[in-house]
């Protein structure tokens, strides 16, 4: 049963690096989060033990049950929308947010974080597509909410995220990750204190190999790691 993620994985490590060779890209320069929503901590560890280390959960009970269980050089990303009255439960026990949609959300973290001695680095969500079913800063709003949470002593911007729509063609997406990618290099040049550009977290797998041609920093997979949910 647990061949299946090890398959799985070995199969989706193929594509990212045939899908970095196609566009010139470091395969060092790409880390995969396997998306561990929904599936018991034995399914973790089977991916752990194939060499996975980061790991993307949407919900704040799942990271805090799972987080203490598992080796302690697995990282967990929070990738779900986080409310603010769970964000102290959950920041011991996150590497990264990448789900930063609010101004209001930003300002907990700063909260909770400095409450527990902590520093957080984030992402801000960007619903590229305009998305009403969907969370995130539209494009145009993303530098202003750079230049307010920058102000953020406990929060470090690192970059961008997007989900992008669903799509039978993953062609059809590539635009958004296109317009993601341009956004993170037009606000890299701004050189904004307390922020870097560097992550862009981007593509899942219907959609991950055109993400990486289009600079995807940070791929989300789950089913075609751990099957369906
Ligand atoms: C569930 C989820 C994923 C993974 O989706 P798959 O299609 O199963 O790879 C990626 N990102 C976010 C934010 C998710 O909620």
């Amino acid at each position: 049963m647990n061949d299946s993620i090890r398959i799985n994985l070995e199969q989706v490590r193929g594509r990212i690096q045939a899908a970095c060779a196609r566009s010139g890209r470091d395969t060092a320069d790409v880390t995969l989060i396997a998306v561990s929503k929904t599936k018991p901590l034995e399914d973790l560890r089977a991916a752990y033990d194939c060499g996975a280390r980061d790991f993307g959960e949407n919900k704040v009970q799942e990271i805090t049950a799972k987080q203490p269980s598992m080796p302690a050089d697995a990282r967990f990303h929070m990738i779900g929308h986080l409310q603010r009255n769970k964000v102290k439960q959950v920041l011991p026990h996150v590497k990264m947010i990448h789900s930063v949609d609010s101004l209001r959300l930003a300002e907990q973290i700063q909260h909770d974080a400095e409450a527990a001695g902590l520093t957080i680095p984030v992402l801000l969500e960007v619903n590229v597509a305009r998305e009403e079913s969907k969370y995130g800063f539209f494009l145009e709003e993303v530098e202003p909410a750079v230049n307010q949470i920058c102000r953020l002593s406990r929060i470090q911007i690192r970059g961008l995220m997007t989900i992008a729509p669903f799509v039978v063609d993953a062609e059809e997406n590539r635009e958004i990750f296109r317009k993601l990618y341009q956004l993170s290099v037009d606000i890299k040049t701004k050189n904004i204190d307390n922020v870097s550009m560097s992550v862009l977290s981007m593509g899942m797998t219907g959609d991950y190999e055109v993400a990486i041609e289009e600079g995807a920093t940070m791929i989300r997979v789950g089913t075609g790691i751990f099957g369906s949910r």
